[in-house]
């Protein structure tokens, strides 16, 4: 099941941060640094009760006036109904019930999107208990009273939130088509790499109803298979401020990124790679679905040779070493050139994804690996690994047992890793490694 999307709404000083923190806190500080993003929380992974989802936070800039509250909270409410899957609506027990809460419960009400309404800064229930039912007036169900700086009432907020997740049953995705999201900074050509597909294959659907979602889905038939395109473009925001548009096309692209398979980050070749393009690259590393990098505009980088390319991939591949995986591809929208050749790419990284190798070949990689490269050793104890197993797929994961986990490098785990990539390719999909312990001789 794709992961659920919660978004923090509410005015200024409300204390969404304080709670943001909070319920994702934990999960923040071990995440993973992706070099060269800069990583603010504007979205998370946090979990609750086993339910993982992400956290997004959709307030940017504090505004002063009250006129930019009021369309500043209208934007950051509707940028919530359009990608969230359920809405935390946080408002303020000191200040009580203002026009401008009252104005965005309206909308959430009338999207019908799942709203859990938050009455924070409840920092004693005896004080402040009875102050709670005035927003009861808001017209969005129960209130929880809440207390971010004590941590109190959080968990009842939490289950009334994973109270609106689909129960996971054998849930039957009737739609197997490939699901890929097209990403990248605005202007780098994602609109007009869409149309000219259009223009040059069959479309079933386009603009599929029921899909309230952020992100317009297109499905293209291309020899006989399906692919559904989720198109990011077309959606960006007149904001004023560059730190918001920034804000708002990340959660866009996260939204996306969620529902896809593949990745398709689209650069702009006249520009070069810029903070943007990184910071985008970044979301879909960090998804651990599949990557391919589209170079676009191709067809305008002046005098070309037969290096051209040659060079800019391997400029590329330095900025984006942190995804070695990754695939690329130098397109044009504008001519059309090797456009076609995304589908092929694209099989190509669902194969990888989805492949299965056998624990018995695994094996006999992980025995010669080890025999052509000895394992490290610390204080006179060598790291020994009894056996490797795949244990799933999209991302492909494997899981190597080893005498003492502490003495499992990340250089060794990379070498592991290359060597199985030597064998399988693995084309365009992230590979997952979990270490495990096991004792010498057990199970044996
Ligand atoms: P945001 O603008 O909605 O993100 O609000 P912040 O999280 O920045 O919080 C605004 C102010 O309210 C800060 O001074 C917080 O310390 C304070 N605050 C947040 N949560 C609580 C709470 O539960 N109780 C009290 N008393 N203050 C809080
Ligand atoms: P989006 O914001 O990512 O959807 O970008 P658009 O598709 O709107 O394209 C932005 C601009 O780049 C437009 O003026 C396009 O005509 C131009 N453009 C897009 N793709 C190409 C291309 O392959 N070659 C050239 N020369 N221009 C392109």
């Amino acid at each position: 099941m794709r992961k659920m999307m919660v978004a923090v709404v509410g005015r200024p000083n409300v204390g969404k941060s304080t709670l943001f923190n909070l319920i994702a806190g934990k999960q923040i500080s071990i995440v993973k640094d992706t070099p060269g993003v800069t990583r603010d929380r504007i979205y998370a992974d946090a979990e609750w009760l086993n339910n993982k989802f992400t956290l997004i936070d959709t307030g940017g800039i504090e505004p002063d006036s009250q006129d930019i509250i009021l369309s500043q909270m209208r934007a950051q409410a509707q940028l919530a109904i359009d990608t969230a899957d359920v809405i935390i609506f946080v408002v303020d027990v000191r200040t009580g019930l203002v026009d401008a809460d009252y104005e965005v419960a309206n909308m959430l009400r009338k999207s019908g999107k799942p709203v859990v309404l938050c009455v924070n800064k409840v920092d004693s229930f005896q004080k402040f208990g009875n102050d709670i039912y005035e927003f009861y007036n808001l017209g969005l169900g129960d209130p929880f009273g809440v207390s971010s700086v004590n941590q109190l009432g959080v968990g009842d907020m939490l289950d009334e939130v994973i109270k609106h997740f689909p129960v996971e049953t054998a849930e039957v995705d009737e739609d197997d088509s490939v699901k890929v999201a097209l990403i990248g900074k605005p202007n780098v050509g994602k609109s007009s790499v869409i149309n000219k597909l259009l223009g040059q294959n069959r479309v079933i659907v386009s603009n599929i109803a029921g899909t309230t979602r952020d992100a317009i889905d297109t499905k293209i038939v291309h020899n006989g298979k399906e692919y559904t395109f989720i198109d990011t473009a077309g959606l960006r925001r007149k904001g004023k401020i560059d730190d918001d548009i920034e804000r708002y096309s990340v959660i866009r692209t996260v939204a996306a990124v969620d529902r896809a398979d593949i990745c398709l980050v689209l650069i702009d070749a006249t520009q070069g790679i810029t903070e943007g393009d990184a910071r985008i690259a970044g979301i879909a590393h960090e998804s651990g679905k599949g990557v391919i990098i589209c170079v676009n505009k191709w067809d305008a980088v002046p005098d070309k040779n037969d290096k051209t390319m040659k060079e800019f991939q391997t400029k590329l591949m330095e900025k984006f070493s942190y995804m070695p995986y990754a695939q690329y591809l130098f397109i044009s929208a504008e001519t059309g050139q090797r456009l076609n050749k995304i589908f092929d790419l694209v099989n190509q990284v669902r194969e990888s994804q989805t492949l299965r190798i056998r624990t018995g070949v695994l094996n006999d990689i992980m025995t010669r690996a080890t025999a052509m490269k000895q394992p490290p050793s610390d204080k006179g104890k060598r790291l020994k690994l009894f056996y490797m197993t795949q244990t799933a797929v999209e991302p492909p994961t494997f899981v190597i047992f080893v005498n003492d986990q502490q003495l499992m490098h990340f250089s060794y785990t990379r070498y592991i890793e290359n060597q199985i990539r030597e064998a399988f390719g693995f084309p365009g999909t992230p590979l997952k490694f979990l270490i495990r312990e096991r004792q010498a001789g057990e199970d044996e």
